[in-house]
């Protein structure tokens, strides 16, 4: 059984000052494979003094080196690919295909930031023009200092490069507590950090809960930004405790996102998307779109299409190639989607599809595909996230109450609008309130994009020139002209 018990600081192995131990379960066998500290606040300590004195030369080293290094580590997750792969599938209980195409979307991120880092660079004291006689002015971008990164377990490796490679892009060194639930994977990124000898103090791994790392991670003065992935519960704990000592934060938290079926919408095209947009990762997905809004003609063969293509989804084994759904990533989160649909049960809501219409299999934390029609919107299940394969369903008799229903939520992270013409769709999508709007698609993101939500969903945007920017304080110098 493997052991994570040392923490990676300053480049090198350390035992953790932490005496409590955490299990690492496979969700499918329901077994534990490997044990994690719980890591302590003297290991958060060590861990902010190396990734200070690391600072200052990681910023001299330019962007182009940086870059270089950047580029080392995509490649590195490229070579350990498939064993990677099966890691993440085996810790987190999520199909290996989709495993691959996470691993792809990792290392994409890396290498368009290494391709920032050289950009930053080159535009460092960028004049700026205006009409003040015999005033020059300049622009430089500096890195934000020392950066702690949380994230959580749906998606590890991604949304962990969303932030790693824009804050080394930028010259910023940093401290990361990946989620405790799946820390095999990410335990990757320190071997790698280790085998392409990043300098030491650069990238510090800190395995722990939220009450061992995370929360003496956001406390710590000498921490000069937070950057934050996981709930809105504790996102609201992690800007509580930025406020203290006014520190920068960024946050990316839940979604409860819309997917809109246009009258003119061709039914089993809509059908695909809407499977994707709920089921990819067994609806664990901050992002999926788990409120559909169907056009009312559309609604009864759109039910139908939907229920043949649950019924035909295959539970099991993450690491079988037959397996479109594996489990929940953990009993915990199994049990919280299980108290939804109790509640779905007890407001009365009509199911099309749920645990009554499969057998589940015989082992492995598992939740049927599940299907509610015609559901109120005071329903906690309309409103609330509840990160599962448990989709939700109303019919509108126009686009313009479609619109209006989709922004009528609180979060604002992304939406999906299907129509048979696709100028009818883009403009629809243009009137969402959401940070990333799929037409005729689901689930694409791009590096070169903008990641982030409007409302309760978050602060602040991950990806593209944003994503960099966020780990960036902005100077401006100006006086007189040196000519
Ligand atoms: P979570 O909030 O429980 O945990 C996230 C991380 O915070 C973990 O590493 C955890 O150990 C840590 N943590 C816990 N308590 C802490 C504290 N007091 N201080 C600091 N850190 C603490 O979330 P989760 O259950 O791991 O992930 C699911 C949530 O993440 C969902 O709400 C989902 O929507 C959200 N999510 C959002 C995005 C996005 O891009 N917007 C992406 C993925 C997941």
């Amino acid at each position: 059984m493997q052991q994570l018990i040392r923490q990676f600081i300053d480049n090198r192995w350390v035992e953790s000052a932490g005496q409590r131990r955490l299990p690492i379960i496979d969700p499918y066998h329901q077994r534990q494979i490997a044990e994690v500290t719980a890591g302590d606040a003297a290991d958060v300590d060590a861990a902010v003094a190396a990734a200070r004195r690391a600072q200052p030369g990681w910023q001299a080293l330019g962007g182009a080196r940086r870059g270089n290094y950047l580029t080392a580590l995509a490649e590195s997750l490229t070579a350990r690919r498939s064993e990677l792969m099966e890691l993440s599938s085996r810790n987190n209980g999520k199909a290996l295909a989709e495993a691959g195409i996470d691993l792809d979307d990792a290392i994409a991120c890396y290498r368009y930031y290494a391709g920032q880092a050289q950009a930053l660079e080159a535009r460092q004291g960028r004049v700026v023009d205006h009409d003040m006689e015999g005033i020059q002015a300049q622009v430089y971008e500096d890195p934000a200092g020392v950066v702690g990164l949380i994230t959580p377990w749906n998606f590890p490796l991604v949304t962990s490069a969303w932030k790693i490679a824009p804050a080394l892009a930028a010259g910023c060194t940093i401290v990361f507590k990946p989620s405790e639930v799946t820390p095999l994977p990410e335990q990757a990124l320190a071997e790698i950090a280790e085998a392409i000898a990043l300098p030491a103090g650069v990238l510090n791994l800190l395995h722990g809960d939220g009450e061992g790392i995370g929360a003496p991670l956001t406390a710590h003065p000498g921490v000069d930004k937070l950057s934050f992935t996981g709930s809105n519960a504790v996102g609201e704990k992690v800007m509580h405790a930025a406020a203290e000592g006014v520190r920068n934060v960024s946050l990316e938290l839940g979604g409860k996102s819309p997917i809109l079926v246009l009258a003119d919408a061709e039914v089993a095209q809509a059908a695909d998307w809407v499977m994707a947009g709920i089921f990819f990762n067994s609806g664990q997905i901050c992002s999926a779109t788990s409120r559909l809004i169907v056009h009312e003609t559309l609604a009864e063969p759109l039910y139908a299409a939907l229920s043949e293509r649950i019924d035909a989804i295959r539970l099991g084994d993450p690491l079988d190639d037959a397996t479109d759904m594996g489990p929940m990533t953990s009993a915990r989160q199994r049990e919280a989607v299980e108290r939804y649909l109790t509640t779905a049960r007890e407001e009365g809501l009509v199911a099309v599809r749920d645990g009554r219409h499969r057998q589940l299999p015989a082992q492995g934390e598992f939740v049927a595909p599940t299907l509610y029609r015609d559901v109120p919107l005071a329903s906690r299940l309309w409103q609330e996230e509840i990160f599962g394969p448990v989709l939700c369903a109303r019919s509108v008799a126009s686009d313009e109450e479609a619109i209006d229903l989709a922004n009528a939520s609180l979060f604002g992270l992304a939406a999906t609008v299907i129509a048979g013409d696709v100028a009818r769709a883009r403009r629809v999508g243009r009137a969402l309130r959401a940070g990333s709007i799929w037409v005729n698609s689901e689930q694409l993101v791009l590096p070169q994009a903008g990641w982030g939500g409007f409302g309760i969903s978050g602060i602040g945007r991950e990806l593209g020139p944003w994503g960099l920017a966020s780990y960036l304080e902005v100077k401006h110098v100006i006086g007189p002209s040196l000519d």
